[in-house]
């Protein structure tokens, strides 16, 4: 057994369950909600240390998002408690339309982390390792809108990942869902490559996940090496 993040082996007494994706996104639904949850293994310092802190952003965004979902309406609440409880929360709200609105930001990079954390999570659960660091990751979500390269890339991967793919959800479907596909060069033309199970030759893996309908981030995890060799995966360095 080890962690689903940094690869430590672990035993029953080391490891520290983590929930993918974090169990404050179920916390306030209800509970046909909470079913079919997702626990990796984790490390005390992956667990504890690394995430607690930004741990309820995706969970605060969505309370923000939420418009008049029903569901959702308690996770609204939650996330306004949580925000003005912060201690620099005045800076992170702006008025906009003449004082007739608000806005409050959130870090963009928390965010990614904690997809890329969740992205780490489903890996393990679906292929029973950690994903190696010869993987680079790059995350494509919202606030990425007005990045032509990243929007290209975005409508790519996207079709081949939908193409004879079916969701798999944690929670009900309405809450988590996620797609993963291997990149498996074929054997005679390197430039197509297939999912599979042979994931030792992958030259990366592209998942898309939504969250409560909101959030939709997709992520590559590309292997470094393919990077370096050819430009076939490359734009995804745009920044
Ligand atoms: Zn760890």
């Amino acid at each position: 057994m080890k962690c689903y993040n940094c690869g430590k082996e672990l035993t029953d007494e080391t490891n520290h369950d983590e929930h993918i994706p974090a169990k404050n996104l179920f916390n306030e639904l209800e509970p046909n909600f909470k079913v079919n949850l997702l626990k990796v293994p984790a490390c005390y310092k992956c667990n504890v240390k690394l995430y607690s802190k930004i741990d309820h952003l995706i969970r605060d965004v969505i309370g923000v998002l939420n418009e008049d979902e029903d569901y959702k309406k308690k996770m609204t609440a939650k996330a306004t408690r949580s925000i003005t409880r912060t201690k620099n929360w005045k800076e992170r709200i702006f008025s906009i339309d003449n004082g007739k609105s608000l806005e409050v930001s959130f870090s963009y990079d928390d965010i990614k982390k904690l997809h890329i954390k969740n992205f780490k999570g489903l890996f393990y659960s679906r292929y029973g390792f950690p994903i190696p660091d010869s993987y680079e990751i790059t995350i494509i979500a919202e606030g990425d809108e007005e990045n032509e390269k990243a929007q290209i890339v975005n409508k790519n991967y996207r079709e081949f990942l939908d193409y004879e793919k079916e969701w798999s959800h944690i929670g009900h479907p309405e809450v988590f869902k996620y797609k993963i596909k291997a990149m498996i060069p074929d054997e005679h033309d390197p430039d197509i490559f297939f999912d599979g199970e042979n994931v030792e030759n992958a030259i990366g893996f592209v998942c898309s996940m939504e969250y409560l309908n909101a959030l939709k981030p997709l992520v590559l995890a590309q292997s470094k090496e393919s990077l370096d060799e050819n430009n076939v995966l490359q734009s995804s360095r745009w920044s």
